[in-house]
């Protein structure tokens, strides 16, 4: 029975809350605070209409550390689980460390001034968790998240070495929208739109964004344009898996979608650098995101199925030789949206989070410092993916990938 604080109140909490809610055993006491507190009122009283469970909600800034601090003390969570946006993970690290409080997160910390993002930030706070003995986890989403365990998984169970790994994630949903992004809109542009980076024999190997294209047939989808993309998984799995000889992420996208994004680019809409317009300084990408649906609103129209899994190739546990392995979740947008109101990529995020909580509350991960979710034993967590609605599967497939 655990008390537990959310931070951020979009598709990924709304989510993640219910999920909660639904393991009430767990999840004794929900709290949910974000900037605007109507966001957090509406998924409580969705949470209550749809379980009869309670929510209480708070407005905060999360990048005021104080503010944050005085509100975990005022609470007394022994976990709090950060769904706002990347740019808010060191100050909530830093509110988490100050009240004396674990921490979690499903996105790496990335600041407003660059498209940059990686773990090294986030990484140098080991030693104040360890001192404090305090437990943060990274990436507890889908990818990141899933994949990393999904990675874990068949290290433990099928393969003793993993030499290449590829990471595929489809969307195969149509929201009936000429362009919408399916989860925060800046972010999300920052994403695709920076270099793409893979790992290669010891080192990253950059290449322009967008420009390695392939065409895979997904299970429940069909045939789809993949992407090769730099993905943030990718750095914590070259570093604990260290026999790793090459790790790719692919992401799908549609023509409509990229051509959009072309010419947005072109035009100089994506720009994270402020312009003046009209006499005060705007932020372009931060404007095209105000004009853009919001992810939030798309669950209602959108059909399809999302297909996320891992490749991997290596020297076989049972001594076989070689083998390869496809371990996959398929999500069903509709299924997702007729459970939580949300489609399946906050579906797919808002579930791994639920259980990387219920695995740091129920005691099954443990640790003092930061960590990242190859670092823990994959079975429980994905004991749970099967029971709370991301089943997956695993197949052996003839041979390594060929592209
Ligand atoms: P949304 O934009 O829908 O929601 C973000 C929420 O954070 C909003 O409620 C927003 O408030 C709130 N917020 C923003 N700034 C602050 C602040 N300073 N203080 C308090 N609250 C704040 O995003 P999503 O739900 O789509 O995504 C949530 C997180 O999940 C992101 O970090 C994203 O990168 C990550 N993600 C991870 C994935 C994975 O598989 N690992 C996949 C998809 C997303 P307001 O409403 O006022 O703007």
């Amino acid at each position: 029975m655990s008390k537990v604080l959310v931070i951020g109140a979009g598709g990924v909490s709304s989510v993640c809350v219910h999920k909660m809610a639904m393991n009430a055993g767990i999840f004794s006491e929900i709290h949910l605070a974000s900037r605007t507190r109507a966001k957090c009122d509406a998924i409580a009283a969705s949470v209550k209409e749809r379980t009869g469970q309670t929510v209480q909600t708070y407005e905060i800034d999360a990048e005021e550390v104080p503010a944050l601090t005085r509100l975990i003390q005022q609470i007394e969570p022994r976990l709090v689980v950060n769904l706002a946006l990347p740019y808010q993970d060191l100050p909530i690290m830093d509110a988490c460390l100050a009240a004396g409080v674990d921490y979690l997160d499903t996105a790496n910390y990335e600041p407003k001034d660059q498209a940059k993002f990686e773990y090294s930030w986030q990484w140098d706070y080991h030693d104040r968790f360890k001192d404090a003995g305090l437990m943060a986890l990274l990436g507890s989403g889908f990818d990141p998240g899933v994949t990393s365990v999904f990675a874990m998984w068949l290290k433990k169970h099928k393969l003793k070495t993993i030499r290449q790994l590829d990471i595929l994630d489809c969307n195969g949903g149509d929201h009936g929208q000429a362009f919408a992004t399916n989860f925060n809109p800046e972010i999300n542009i920052r994403e695709v739109t920076a270099a793409a980076r893979h790992w290669e024999n010891g080192q990253f190997v950059e290449t322009p964004a967008l420009s390695k294209k392939v065409e895979f047939e997904f299970e429940a989808v069909g045939a789809k344009n993949m992407y090769m993309m730099y993905h943030e998984e990718l750095e914590s799995l070259a570093r604990f898996i260290p026999e790793l000889e090459r790790a790719r992420f692919w992401m799908t996208f549609g023509d409509a979608y990229i051509n959009h994004l072309t010419v947005l680019k072109n035009v100089g809409m994506i720009g994270i650098e402020p312009v003046m317009y009209q006499g005060r300084e705007i932020v372009p990408l931060q404007f095209l995101a105000s004009v853009l649906p919001k992810p939030e609103t798309l669950g209602a129209t959108t059909k399809g199925k999302t297909n996320i899994g891992d490749i991997a190739t290596g020297e076989a546990l049972d001594g076989g030789g070689e083998k390869t392995f496809y371990i996959y979740n398929i999500c069903d947008h509709e299924e997702a949206y007729a459970e939580t109101g949300n489609q399946a990529i906050s579906y797919t995020t808002g579930v791994p989070a639920m259980i990387g909580a219920a695995m740091m509350l129920t005691g099954a991960w443990q640790g003092d410092g930061v960590f990242n979710m190859e670092q823990m034993d994959p079975d429980p967590f994905m004991d749970m993916l099967n029971e709370q609605g991301l089943p997956w599967q695993v197949k052996e497939l003839a041979g390594p990938v060929d592209f």
